[in-house]
């Protein structure tokens, strides 16, 4: 059986989203409105469809149940990871998600949503909003109450090639002009703390941001990091581990346990022999080793049970 397979990737199109996702990146999808290209997803809400070898047209969730030794026989029920590129035109509204511990018992068993963003580009000066100022929960709850927005949230300046951790419980938001891969757990479940009070109001989930933000927020400095210069910058935490890989030439990555998916955000080559260029969504199998040619930038990522 093949060793690698490609993936057919499904958009979403949102109020803020743009079309970078068909100009920068060539997928063939009409709208001006398009926010998000779900490139390596088992979600329901856009699992991706294989396009070559014996799984060819069946969904990724399909194979990861009918051919588990293809992922290491990787101990999840449900595949673990997504991988997306975000397009935001517009700035997204600030939102935190659950852990699981939390989704597990108000979500009915759905996974919590650790997250994590590598910006393929940005305006200059841009800002992100990552983290809050209250010092206490009681702070937390009176500055929501009271609308104080602009005093909660914190806004962090980040610049293209920068690589940011969204722990569970991080209040955060995308602004306007960003171009984003976000590698995350496998879940949707967002609550919606603040969307800058636009028209259409759109539902708020206070009550849930309140349960699940964590008070007082990580220093910036422990979750953005510069990648830029770098060959290779990798992150890891209980969830997965994301490596941001500038090839040119070749190179070659340790044995896989379950699987590797890797996305080409610039660039072409070769992947174990077979070609690639930007925009693409793979998925190498476990227990293979990986060689990599060309000159490309490749955004992997791994599962950590
Ligand atoms: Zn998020």
């Amino acid at each position: 059986m093949d060793k690698i397979i490609f993936l057919k990737p499904a958009f979403s199109h949102t109020v803020w989203g743009g079309t970078r996702i068909r100009t920068d990146f060539g997928y063939d999808e009409p709208g001006e409105d398009i926010g998000e290209c779900w490139g390596i997803s088992a979600h329901p809400a856009g699992d991706s469809v294989i396009t070559n070898g014996m799984f060819s047209g069946k969904t990724l969730s399909q194979m990861y149940a009918d051919c588990p030794e293809f992922f290491g026989n990787c101990p999840q029920e449900e595949f673990p990871l997504l991988t997306k590129i975000i397009d935001a035109r517009d700035n997204l509204s600030i939102q935190v998600h659950p852990d699981d511990e939390y989704a597990a018992i108000h979500e009915n068993g759905a996974s919590g949503k650790t997250e994590c963003w590598y910006i393929i580009d940005c305006p200059q000066n841009a800002e992100l909003i990552v983290g809050h100022n209250a010092k206490s929960k009681d702070e937390l709850k009176s500055m929501i109450s009271e609308g104080k927005w602009e005093k909660l949230i914190r806004r962090v300046p980040v610049k293209k090639g920068d690589f940011i951790q969204i722990d569970a419980g991080t209040v955060h938001a995308i602004t306007a002009g960003c171009l984003i891969l976000e590698t995350q757990q496998n879940s949707n479940i967002t609550y919606r703390l603040y969307d800058y009070d636009r028209k259409p109001l759109r539902e708020l989930h206070l009550s849930q941001s309140i349960d699940t933000i964590r008070v007082p927020a990580r220093d910036a400095a422990d979750c953005i990091f510069d990648t830029t210069g770098k060959k290779e910058f990798v992150y890891s935490n209980d969830f997965y581990e994301v490596g941001i890989m500038r090839i040119s030439g070749s190179a070659k990555l340790p044995e896989i346990r379950y699987f590797m998916n890797l996305s080409i955000v610039a660039g072409e080559g070769l992947v174990n022999g077979n070609r690639v260029h930007k925009g693409d969504h793979i998925i190498i199998a476990g227990g293979s080793s990986v060689i990599l040619n060309g000159n490309m930038e490749i955004v992997r990522s791994t599962f950590n049970a």
